[in-house]
């Protein structure tokens, strides 16, 4: 992990960033099978588009694509000295490719720039249902003894294992049918990702080889991500573990193996035990937003001093944690400061939006509260053409917003607070529709 994310999930996230969200780490876990995967049409999924992708790359365009296409079996068979030096057969290598056809719908899907974007409370709300806080407790109680062991394993909050587990795939129901193995393969010998996918394609391999999941059960999103909790083959390798002692690493279908392996990644990643991920907190309009900034830690007891708070005034456990503040939505929104749990949750899942899901669920499922604050539910989050006009209004007055893209990312913030300070606005560096009119009216 912790390798360049790709632009894909940059433009399907884009929108989850519309606050005051830091700047992203780049990450390589790919969320896809949470991100409203294509609905499978009745009578076969849909075909490639046979449009160039929107990314404008040189190995995008459809002549590109199509040649990349035709020369798909020279691909894989080059391929094969590599998977080999990896320890798997000749044998493994013929069934896995021998009639392996690309799946070129998935080029359409990795250059997907979607215009209209859901808002960060409209992904809580989706993610975090009484169906799945109920179905979550179910499972709690239904694996108890797993999850003790776990727990006393790795020292990871089984809450937030089962948050992710219901988060990524709603507890297994949407994990994506694709075979990893046609997936993988095809965005490592099409398109503008092939270095990074040949690993994921060749790990692959190595799952088939080993015998951990069974091979008509290696299916998953379009980006090769596998099983209830959604594992990559690179991360599959790094973090799955053998709990039920039967030789395999089944994280599809033994639900030991899938608990303690994703209880592993977190622990791994740098999850601290007895520590939760993170507060909802209450911001004074007199804050310096400036401070709302992911690489900008400071103690719960020097946010308190800046008046910081939680709801309702309740203690943090331990005054000493550092902490980020979060601000999704602007002074009108809750605001949330973050623990290093919450960085553990992010290297599993990269988006701000869908860790919080992850957060708020896992207090969900052990009982806490929905959170105190209302969102500003009458904020329309903008368009893609809307964040670039917005940025190109502040370039044009003078901000510095670095090259318009559309990613509202911290040098953004920056000119939206300098630019709401100029007009009397509460400095909180929100892209709201009220911004971007009032710059149209100057
Ligand atoms: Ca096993």
């Amino acid at each position: 992990m912790r390798k360049t994310r790709s632009t894909i999930i940059a433009a399907l996230m884009a929108a989850v960033f519309i606050g005051g969200a830091a700047a992203q780490d780049r990450d390589d876990r790919y969320v896809t099978g949470t991100i409203s995967p294509p609905a499978a049409t009745p009578g076969g999924a849909p075909e490639w588009s046979g449009e160039s992708g929107a990314s404008g790359h040189p190995l995008m365009t459809a002549p590109a694509i199509r040649a990349a296409a035709a020369s798909f079996q020279i691909c894989l068979e080059r391929m094969w000295p590599a998977a080999g030096r990896r320890g798997v057969s000749r044998e493994t290598y013929q069934n896995a490719t021998a009639s392996l056809t690309p799946d070129l719908r998935i080029m359409d899907l990795l250059d997907n720039q979607p215009e209209f974007t859901k808002s960060f409370w409209d992904y809580l709300d989706v993610l975090v249902t009484d169906a799945r806080i109920a179905k979550g407790r179910e499972l709690l109680q239904k694996y108890r003894a797993t999850f003790d062991a776990v727990e006393q394993a790795y020292g990871v909050d089984r809450n937030i294992v089962t948050a992710i587990w219901g988060v990524e795939t709603n507890y297994g129901a949407i994990g994506g049918d694709r075979p990893v193995i046609r997936s993988t393969a095809t965005l490592a010998c099409i398109g503008r990702r092939q270095n990074y996918f040949r690993e994921e394609f060749l790990s692959a391999l190595e799952i088939l080889q080993h015998n951990d999941v069974r091979p008509d059960r290696l299916v998953g999103s379009w980006a090769g991500a596998f099983g209830p909790t959604q594992f990559m083959p690179t991360a599959f390798k790094r973090y799955a573990v053998d709990f039920d002692h039967d030789g395999r690493r089944d994280v599809v279908d033994s639900v030991p193996d899938l608990i303690a392996s994703t209880a592993n990644n977190l622990c791994k990643d740098g999850w601290v035990n007895g520590q939760t991920w993170g507060y909802e907190v209450v911001i004074p309009a007199t804050l310096n937003f400036a401070l709302a900034d992911r690489r900008q830690a400071m103690s719960l007891r020097e946010w308190e001093r800046y008046g910081v708070i939680r709801p309702g005034g309740k203690a943090f456990a331990r005054l000493d944690e550092l902490a980020y503040l979060l601000v999704p939505a602007g002074i009108q929104g809750p605001g949330f400061l973050m623990l290093a749990n919450f960085n553990a949750i992010m290297k599993y899942n990269p988006a701000e939006a869908y860790a919080l899901a992850i957060g708020h669920l896992a207090d969900r499922l052990r009982g806490g509260e929905r959170f105190a604050q209302d969102w500003p539910r009458y904020e329309r989050v903008l368009t893609r053409d809307e964040r670039l006009e917005l940025q190109q209004l502040l370039s044009r007055h003078g901000y510095d917003v670095g090259e318009p893209d559309g990613h509202l990312g911290s040098k953004t913030r920056s000119a939206i607070r300098d630019f709401q300070s100029k007009i009397g606005q509460v400095p909180d560096g929100f892209a709201s529709a009220v911004v971007l009119d009032r710059l149209r009216a100057r």
